[in-house]
């Protein structure tokens, strides 16, 4: 069994998002309703680690805030400031759609100090892999605006960590939440020393990004990939992309460290996504990118957890990855796993495989390490 790191906190779900309509605000004709990035999915995630047995099996590690200068090694100071300033308030909108409240400032850099702490657990071998349970969650913040429910980008930060402070060469992200991973991709673009992967739906959020088409810029060249399924992909499609394409990018460019934005809002129980993967997908991706990482770069992998809005079945997903990461099996099993698992359009389909054959063609243009 390996020692599988956990870094989660009570004040994760103190993060209040307020009312709202869905992801979208409220207004005189859109009746308040609750937002999906509620505390609830999280928490009853944690729930079911307690009850299956599995969080006794976890080696806590307790997260810290970044400080500000750790946030202000990507973040602009005076996005910063503006989030402390609403924190210290009554809250309101950081930016695009990210409601945050009366001390989500602190939270935040909980968050991604969380993360930060989790890759110190790694590189310090006191743990074999970490699962970052934080929120906010961070894949779509921007250098200077909160979107997409994310107020700082924790797996940016986690890159610039490893590669400034614990001097690791090439760090590799791979993100299978069902939106566009634009964090990372906006701020490695350029860079040769990061690859970022984002599996996702076809231009769902945000909107016009994310395309096969954006593949990386100047020196950053080949390290960007993205491979936007079509609305409707299921465990075939996920499972030929990691194949085909995830897999074999990641072993090319030779990282010393995988993070994994791990969101699962591509299940097929999901309010937001438009997918139809279930928790024996998530299962499957983890295995094999645990099995890449012991190949590559010495089982290093964190995973540091984003979107996924299904209350009853995000807990389900979330303990079939926490089961590989660990390398045992709870007992408990998917009660949902009968219904997705025959759905129709689970198997491949031609035009998602039309799709996976464009992005695996960029696998050669991927540096090799
Ligand atoms: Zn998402």
């Amino acid at each position: 069994m390996n020692r599988t790191g956990f870094v989660c906190h009570e004040h994760y779900f103190w993060h209040h998002t307020g009312a709202s309509a869905g992801p979208l605000p409220y207004g005189l004709t859109v009746q308040p309703d609750g937002h999906p990035e509620s505390p609830q999915t999280k928490r009853r995630l944690l729930g079911l680690l307690e009850v299956s047995g599995v969080l006794d099996q976890l080696v806590r590690i307790k997260p810290r805030r970044a400080d500000i200068e750790e946030i202000a090694a990507y973040h602009d100071r005076d996005y910063i400031a503006k989030v402390q300033a609403l924190s210290a308030g009554v809250g309101g909108d950081a930016g695009e759609l990210t409601p945050i409240g009366t001390g989500s400032f602190e939270i935040a850099q909980l968050s991604a100090g969380g993360c930060l702490a989790g890759l110190d657990a790694l590189v310090g071998k006191q743990v074999d892999n970490v699962y970052c349970l934080v929120r906010p969650p961070g894949h779509h913040a921007e250098k200077n605006l909160a979107r997409g429910f994310c107020v700082f980008a924790n797996n940016v930060l986690t890159v610039q960590r490893a590669q400034k402070v614990h001097k690791m060469g090439r760090v590799a992200i791979v993100d299978w939440d069902v939106h566009h991973g634009n964090s990372q991709e906006h701020a490695f673009i350029e860079d040769p020393s990061v690859l970022t992967v984002s599996v996702h739906q076809d231009n769902y959020y945000p909107p016009n990004s994310g395309s096969v088409e954006e593949n990386g810029r100047g020196k950053g060249a080949g390290t960007n990939i993205n491979i936007p399924l079509p609305p409707g992909s299921g465990h075939g499609a996920y499972i030929d992309t990691w194949t085909r394409v995830v897999i074999p990018a990641v072993r090319r460019f030779k990282p010393e460290l995988i993070i994994v934005s791990s969101g699962f809002d591509g299940s097929a129980m999901d309010p937001l996504g438009r997918m139809l993967a279930h928790s024996g997908t998530f299962r499957e991706l983890t295995r094999r990118t645990l099995d890449l990482a012991k190949e590559i770069c010495g089982g290093r992998v964190i995973a540091v957890h984003e979107g996924g809005y299904s209350t009853a079945y995000v807990p389900f997903c979330g303990l079939a990855v926490f089961e590989e990461m660990l390398g045992h099996r709870s007992g408990i099993e998917d009660p949902y796993m009968a219904i997705f698992e025959h759905m129709g359009g689970q198997p491949l389909q031609p035009h998602q495989k039309a799709l996976i054959d464009a992005c695996a063609a960029l696998v050669a243009r991927v540096p090799a390490g």
